[in-house]
């Protein structure tokens, strides 16, 4: 065993280690920025089993006070989401000044459950919550916060508009009857599992029928509805996606919206990936109707450009989001305080949270909603022009037109039998993945499998797409029809 005495404790916090430590994480950050925007990474996603991983991190030694090692293989092992070729999933990467203001408050550490242990976040969360209200069109006094991820702050929405919508206590006498939450078949798996946290069970999800382009059919709400209250189960609240997670289209918001209104339940959208089209000039359409949800999510750290975890979530009406949990902590809170919208774990699950006000703060002061507009503008356009050449290309077809930087598509050459069509898929997108030099992912919709794209590197251009279709055709030639089995 090591032994370290209280002196050279203290001198892990000395100013000396630490410039030459940042001074070379930095370096070799700004190279990796810089391998990533030229393609210098043979790999984009540099693949190994996850035993051969285990056996080399097992194995790796270092220098307690020399980490340079340690930095150079992190980055040489793990995913590089800003090269123009890593496509797979719906995780942003950052920009770097973004990252700067995560590392800076990883470093300063204000968990600010109340005001006092970080003020400034505290206030620079409901700046952003305003900037953002005032985008969807949300009346005066609408109200959010920051949370740790889009899966918890759907759930912190569902408890909302449950404790909103029942007429009787739920948060402190429990569940009386069998509830529900009527959501697309195609929504983000968390609301799944954030319904039967809550209780509600399998019959607690309602589910509401797609239409061809995986969206859901509106005209089905009413009948889902009344079938749902015929075996007994009060539905509460309706989801819309913005957009779904494996199509990347997005729900009819106005129709959810009068459907919500209609009937008295909550509308909340999951925006996790795409509500912050709104900031889009050319694509806010896409959130038409989002004024009328009573909640509203949408993660930092996918189409904006934020490291992970942070997720914005917003109450149209600002007194809803106090209500959600009326459990005291007394040696927290004191009583009495009008609204206290300061001190934030009174809101949030979280007690202690990361300083995530951070980075939105200074992306929003820094480039305003222009960032945004642009990132998110390009990378739409991006998706379309790429579905055009997947569907002018031979034996290539789209699932769905898209609407985000989401798009389904597959590879259908003549020689692959009709009933091969999906284990062929999978079998490509298999191949690629231990090639590394792409990142693509694959998806099954309606039974049949997909290979799927998220476009997030603002690098990216329209040929290193092509290039990726031809790379897969060239995979495909190794490929050879599965034995008949018992022959
Ligand atoms: C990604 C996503 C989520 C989950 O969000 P996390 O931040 O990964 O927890 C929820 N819903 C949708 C629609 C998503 O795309």
């Amino acid at each position: 065993m090591h032994t370290m005495d209280p002196n050279q404790l203290r001198g892990l916090f000395l100013p000396k280690p630490y410039r030459e430590q940042s001074e070379q994480l930095f370096g070799l950050i700004a190279h990796y920025l810089k391998d990533c925007a030229e393609q210098n990474h043979p790999r984009t996603i540099p693949y190994r089993h996850p035993a051969e991983q285990y056996d080399f991190w097992k194995a790796f030694q270092w220098e307690s006070d020399r980490p340079e090692a340690f930095f150079r293989e992190v980055i040489e092992r793990t995913n590089h989401l800003h090269d123009p070729r890593n496509m797979g999933h719906q995780v942003a990467p950052p920009l770097p000044l973004a990252a700067l203001a995560a590392g800076l408050g990883a470093q300063l550490n204000n968990g600010n459950a109340i005001y006092e242990m970080g003020m400034p976040v505290a206030v620079m969360e409901r700046w952003v919550c305003e900037q953002m209200a005032g985008e969807f069109g949300f009346p005066e006094g609408a109200r959010g916060f920051l949370t740790s991820g889009g899966t918890l702050a759907n759930l912190t929405a569902l408890l909302a508009a449950r404790k909103v919508i029942l007429p009787y206590d739920v948060w402190n006498e429990g569940t009386q009857e069998s509830l529900g939450v009527m959501v697309s078949s195609q929504a983000h798996y968390c609301i799944d599992r954030a319904v039967r946290i809550m209780g509600m069970g399998g019959r607690g999800i309602v589910n509401v029928p797609v239409k061809a382009d995986y969206t859901i059919d509106v005209t089905q709400l009413e009948s889902r509805y009344n079938d749902a209250r015929k075996s007994g189960i009060r539905v509460f609240a309706i989801v819309g996606s913005a957009p779904s997670t494996s199509t990347g289209n997005y729900d009819d918001m106005r129709a959810l919206g009068a459907f919500a209104k209609e009937k008295g339940i909550w509308f909340h959208i999951d925006g996790a990936h795409g509500g912050s089209a709104v900031l889009s000039r050319k694509y806010r359409s896409l959130m038409d109707g989002a004024e009328l949800a009573d909640s509203i999510i949408i993660d930092g750290h996918k189409m904006m450009l934020m490291p992970a975890l942070t997720t914005l979530l917003l109450f149209r009406k600002g007194e809803h989001s106090h209500r959600t949990f009326r459990q005291q902590a007394d040696y927290l809170f004191d009583e009495g305080q009008d609204e206290d919208w300061y001190n934030l774990a009174k809101r949030t699950f979280e007690c202690t949270k990361t300083m995530m006000g951070l980075q939105w703060y200074l992306l929003f002061k820094s480039y305003g909603t222009g960032l945004f507009d642009a990132y998110i503008t390009r990378q739409y356009d991006l998706a379309r022009a790429f579905a055009q050449r997947v569907t002018s290309r031979d034996h290539w077809e789209v699932a769905t037109e898209p609407m985000s930087n989401i798009v389904c598509f597959r590879y259908l050459p003549p020689r692959v039998p009709s009933g091969e069509r999906n284990g062929f898929q999978k079998w490509l997108r298999r191949q690629a993945l231990e090639d590394g030099t792409y990142y693509i992912v694959e998806t099954r919709l309606n039974g049949d499998a997909y290979l799927r794209v998220t476009l997030m590197s603002p690098f990216t251009e329209i040929h290193h797409l092509e290039d990726m279709l031809g790379f897969c055709e060239r995979l495909s030639e190794k490929w050879s029809p599965s034995p008949v089995s018992g022959v």
